[in-house]
């Protein structure tokens, strides 16, 4: 199986870059964001919940986060493995990723994390903005903020897996098709 964690700050390319991961490896995508914004949409108890913490740019509280990844490991059977998008995004999450690894006998393969200057990503979550519908792109204090915690809180992520000996840094800045002519030689190489 193959099972990667793609890295990087809000506005790195991360969901286009995993759009292009999933329809070649075959993979099945995690992406925490569009979870809880599937949970908002819905209006379900865990989207109440996430709502006040995703206005604010702030992270939703760890145990939430776990669970919900939790129940989606546990209902994807048979895949080719998974795309951990937005995931792990601190440090006790990514304790918790390994153990709900060790559980279902699987392991991360390694971590791809996208290099984008602070100032191209603002520019492109405002461009995002104009199209995606939301509100956490709209707003020059929240996308402050996401950058802020990035930093912050989901940076030392990366640490935890080059420990591991499972990081690789690419360079996210480029056309669409070398960024992930750049990806695909790191997963060719798990
Ligand atoms: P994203 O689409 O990945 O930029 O996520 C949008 C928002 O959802 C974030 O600003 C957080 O409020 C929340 N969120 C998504 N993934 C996580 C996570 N792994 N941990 C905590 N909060 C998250």
């Amino acid at each position: 199986m193959l099972n990667i964690v793609l890295f990087g700050p809000p506005g790195a390319g991360k969901g286009t870059q995993s759009e292009n991961i999933i329809s070649k490896y075959k993979l099945t995508h995690l992406s925490t964001g569009d979870l809880f914004r599937k949970h908002l949409g819905e209006g379900t108890e865990l989207g109440k919940l996430a709502r006040k913490f995703m206005d604010e740019g702030r992270l939703v509280p760890d145990e939430v986060v776990i669970d919900m990844v939790d129940d989606k490991i546990a209902n994807t059977l048979g895949t080719n493995g998974f795309i951990f998008d937005g995931f792990p995004r601190t440090v006790a999450q990514a304790e918790a990723l390994d153990k709900l690894m060790k559980k279902n006998k699987i392991e991360i393969s390694g971590m791809i994390a996208l290099d984008v200057a602070e100032d191209i990503l603002k520019e492109r979550i405002r461009e995002r903005g104009k199209t995606s519908g939301r509100t956490d792109d709209q707003d020059e204090a929240k996308i402050e903020t996401r950058i802020r915690v990035y930093l912050d809180e989901t940076l030392p992520v990366a640490e935890y897996y080059e420990k591991q000996g499972k990081f690789t840094k690419i360079n996210g800045v480029g056309t669409i098709e070398d960024i992930f002519a750049d990806i695909t030689k790191v997963i060719d190489r798990y």
